[in-house]
C-alpha cells in the first residue's frame, strides 16, 4: 500500500476503544443490510444469531430493490461516499454471488433529451459515448430508436431476492447460522440494528422515501443489461431478470404509504418505458408493488454506536450497491474498536460530549 493511502487509512479508522476477542452478534432484521452483516461477522468467526419478525428473509424493503450494482451511474445525484461504498461493494457481489451479471449500464436519452444526458454526464465519469451504429451493437433491439447513449462497461446488475437468499443459503450451510423468525434477539456481545425504518424509534431522524415498482414480461425484448431513461417527466429504469423479465422502476416520493401503488406512479413509469421501446406496450405485467426506503435527512447512510449497540441504517435507494462494504465497516467497530468518521458523525460527536461532560 502507498504511503499517502496508508495515512488516510489511518486517520479514517482511528482507534475507538479496546477489541473483544470472538464476540456473540445478534442481528435484528433480516433484510439486505442484516443479512450482509451476518455474513460478515460469521465470516470473521463470530457467533451469530439473527432474528427477524416476517415470516422470511428478504420481504421489507430489500423485496423491491431493481438490483442495480451502478456506483458510477449513481454519483449523478448522490454524495462520492456512496461511489466509493459502491464500488467495493461491487467487488464483493462479484465475488461472492454467481448471479452478478457484469455487462454494465447503458443511459439513454432520446435526441430531444440530449441536454439531459450531456448534464448526467458532466456529474459522472467511467462512460464512454455511443453513436447509434455502437448502441445498436451492444443492445440490437435499440436500433433504429434514434435514442443516444452514455456506457458504463464496469456496472453490474443482480437479482435482489436471489442474491439476498443466496448469503442465507450460506450463512445456513457455511457458518450453521440460522434466522429465528418471530423471535426476540437474545443477550449478545454485540447487537446489530439493521431494522430499516422500524428502528425510526431509536433513530428519530430517519424518514421513509416510497419506491414504486412493477415487474413485466416482454416476450419479444432481450435486453442484456439495465437500461436508464433520462426522461423529462419521469427518469425509469428496467433491470433484466432473464427470461424476458424485466423489473421497472422506481418512483421517489415522502411518504409512507406502504404498498399503496398509484394510477399516476403506473401511468409515469410505463409511458416512460414505451418511450423507451414500444415493445414493452406488450408486455404482461406480473407484479406491482411499493417499500418504504429508509433515509436520513442528507440521504446518506449512517452506523450510529450506542453503547454495545451499532444501528446499520439509511440504505436509502443503495442497500445492496452499499450493503456489503458498511458491513465490513460495522464488523471493523465491533471486532477491532475503528471509527469511520464519515459514517459516524453523530456517535463520535456524542462520545466527544460524554469525554468533556466527564
Ligand atoms: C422500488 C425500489 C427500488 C430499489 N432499487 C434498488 C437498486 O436497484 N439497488 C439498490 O442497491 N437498492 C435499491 N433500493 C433500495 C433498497 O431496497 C434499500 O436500500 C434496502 O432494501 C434497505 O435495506 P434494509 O435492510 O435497511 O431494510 P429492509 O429491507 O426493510 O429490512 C429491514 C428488516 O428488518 C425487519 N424488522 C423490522 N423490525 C424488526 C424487529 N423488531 N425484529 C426483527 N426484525 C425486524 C423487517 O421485517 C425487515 O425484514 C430500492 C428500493 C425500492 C423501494
Amino acid at each position: 500500500m502507498k504511503l499517502a493511502s496508508c495515512l488516510c487509512a489511518a486517520r479514517r479508522e482511528d482507534v475507538l476503544s479496546p477489541p473483544i476477542l470472538n464476540p456473540s452478534v445478534a442481528i435484528i432484521g433480516a433484510g439486505i443490510a442484516g443479512i450482509a452483516c451476518a455474513y460478515e461477522f460469521a465470516r470473521r468467526g463470530c457467533a451469530v444469531t439473527i432474528v427477524e419478525r416476517r415470516e422470511a428473509a428478504g420481504l421489507g424493503c430489500s423485496w423491491y430493490a431493481g438490483g442495480m450494482l451502478a456506483p458510477w451511474c449513481e454519483c449523478e445525484n448522490a454524495e462520492p461516499l456512496i461511489g466509493d461504498l459502491g464500488r467495493e461493494s461491487l467487488a464483493f457481489w462479484q465475488a461472492h454471488f454467481a448471479g452478478t451479471v457484469t455487462r454494465g449500464t447503458l443511459v439513454v436519452a432520446p435526441r430531444r433529451d440530449l441536454p439531459d444526458l450531456q448534464r448526467f454526464a458532466r456529474r459522472t465519469d467511467e462512460y464512454r459515448w455511443l453513436d447509434a451504429k455502437e448502441i445498436a451493437d451492444i443492445e440490437p433491439q435499440l436500433a433504429g430508436l434514434r435514442h443516444q447513449a452514455l456506457f458504463f462497461p464496469r456496472e453490474a446488475h443482480l437479482d435482489p431476492r436471489a442474491a439476498l437468499a443466496a448469503l442465507v443459503t450460506r450463512l445456513r450451510e457455511d457458518f450453521g447460522v440460522a434466522i429465528a423468525f418471530g423471535a426476540q434477539p437474545g443477550p449478545a456481545d454485540w447487537t446489530i440494528d439493521c431494522r430499516g425504518l422500524a428502528a425510526r424509534d431509536a433513530l428519530e431522524d430517519l424518514r421513509p422515501v416510497k419506491g414504486e415498482m412493477l415487474v413485466v414480461k416482454a416476450r419479444d425484448l432481450d435486453f442484456a443489461r439495465p437500461l436508464r431513461m433520462l426522461h423529462p417527466r419521469m427518469p425509469v429504469y428496467v433491470v433484466p431478470r432473464g427470461d424476458g423479465v424485466y423489473m421497472i422502476g422506481a418512483t421517489m416520493i415522502e411518504n409512507a404509504e406502504e404498498g399503496r401503488f398509484t394510477v399516476r406512479s403506473a401511468l409515469e413509469l410505463l409511458s416512460a418505458v414505451y418511450t423507451l421501446h414500444p415493445n414493452f406496450g406488450e408486455a404482461e405485467i406480473l407484479e406491482t408493488g411499493s417499500g418504504l426506503r429508509p433515509a436520513f435527512p442528507d440521504n446518506l447512510p449512517r452506523l450510529r454506536r450506542r453503547g454495545k449497540t451499532i444501528y446499520v441504517n439509511g440504505l436509502f435507494r443503495h442497500g445492496f450497491l452499499i450493503a456489503p462494504a458498511l458491513a465490513r465497516r460495522t464488523a471493523d467497530i465491533a471486532l477491532l474498536g475503528k471509527a469511520f468518521p464519515e459514517l459516524m458523525r453523530e456517535t463520535l460527536n456524542e462520545d466527544r460530549g460524554e469525554r468533556q461532560a466527564g
